[in-house]
């Protein structure tokens, strides 16, 4: 039997060269970008040597992942479903915005421990993080079924404040000038709202975009549907965006996952105008998407427009996401239901 290693995906170049006993550093430059540029087998690099190949062909693994299921819905979104070799699996979705960009929107854990109520993922349970490999591997994947990217969001299964180390090794392995070359302003992190992690992100980088899952600015709604406002209390989430605006320059995006009847009152509107008053944000709402299992409705068209008008009556900018996906369960919050084998587990966060 192959004894298991790392796969090359989740290496940088200097690690290839170490990790395969490279004596040129020019090898290693050249493995890593015929990884970015696609190869998926030592035979098709054509600048190694055929004894090279052959040898990395019977010791190494390129991917540890394969893409077990592609599920395409009309509206031209496209869910790919990962199998980790683990035995887990993962889902990874492609959108397409109406100019026709493309974005990848990655996992970074399989299940998620933060438990938000209105979220298939967050009921899914939480079984470990994804390796930076995994990440880059349902970037490639994608890549190799629609073409090429042009933007990441860290928006589909987990949480990505718990597994920072491994985004942050994924962002360089993309952004790499030897490699896929991605600029690191086509790269998001959304997090459900840990102040420690958004610190981080604002004093070590990596230099992305950030966007936090909201959902309402109300404390006592929030702290039902999303538990991570216990240990991380509005207040100090509100800080800590504030402190990111002002370390990094950047706007921050503040989601907001309507509920019909739930967080679409007058009132509500009005206590996000509060949170965001003298903060650099945008307000992106996003239509609650069905989960059978769940006791949650979509807002009507009528709910959806009365909270974007009376958000924006309040000075605030703010987008509407249109819904996509919904056919093949790739829209927001519905991925994780053909994740197998995932286990619930405390976690501290
Ligand atoms: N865990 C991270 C990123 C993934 S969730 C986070 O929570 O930010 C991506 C977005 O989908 C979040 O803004 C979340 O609030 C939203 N979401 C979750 N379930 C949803 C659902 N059923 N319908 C619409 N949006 C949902
Ligand atoms: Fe996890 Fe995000 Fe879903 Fe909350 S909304 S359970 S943080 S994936």
């Amino acid at each position: 039997m192959r004894e298991e290693t790392a796969a090359l995906s989740g290496l940088l170049p200097e690690e290839l060269l170490s990790h395969l006993h490279l004596e040129k550093k020019y090898r290693a430059k050249q493995i890593f970008k015929w990884i970015a540029d696609g190869a998926r087998a030592f035979e098709a690099m054509t600048n190694l040597s055929r004894e090279e190949r052959e040898r990395f062909g019977a010791t190494e693994r390129i991917f540890s992942t394969t893409v077990a299921q592609t599920l395409r819905d009309p509206d031209g979104t496209v869910k790919l479903q990962i199998a980790l070799n683990d035995g887990n699996a993962v889902e990874t979705v492609l959108l397409t915005d109406r100019e026709g960009r493309k974005t990848a929107c990655v996992s970074c854990q399989v299940g998620c421990p933060m438990g938000c109520a209105f979220c298939q993922t967050g009921h899914i349970g939480f079984a470990r993080n994804l390796t930076a490999g995994e990440i880059v591997e349902q970037f490639f994947h994608l890549e190799d079924a629609v073409g090429r990217l042009d933007n990441i969001v860290f928006m589909g299964m987990g949480e990505p404040m718990l597994n920072l180390a491994a985004i942050k090794k994924t962002i360089e392995i993309l952004c790499h000038v030897d490699g896929r070359a991605l600029s690191r302003r086509r790269i998001t992190i959304s997090t459900s709202g840990i102040v420690e992690g958004i610190r981080r992100l604002a004093d070590e980088g990596p230099d992305v975009r950030l966007a936090v899952s909201l959902t309402t600015a109300n404390e006592a709604l929030r702290r039902k549907l999303m538990p991570v406002t216990e240990k991380n209390p509005m207040g100090n989430l509100r800080a800590a965006i504030a402190y990111f605006n002002e370390k990094t320059g950047k706007r921050v995006t503040l989601e907001a996952a309507l509920m019909g009847g739930v967080n679409t009152g007058d009132a509500y509107a009005k206590e996000i105008a509060e949170f965001a008053r003298g903060l650099n944000v945008h307000v992106n709402l996003i239509p609650w998407n069905p989960v059978s299992t769940l006791p949650f409705e979509t807002p009507s068209n009528a709910e959806t427009k009365r909270f974007f008008s009376a958000l924006e009556r309040f000075g605030l900018n703010v987008t509407l996401r249109t819904r996509r996906g919904e056919k093949i369960g790739g829209a927001c919050g519905q991925l994780g239901k053909s994740a197998a084998r995932t286990a619930d587990e405390d976690d501290d966060y």
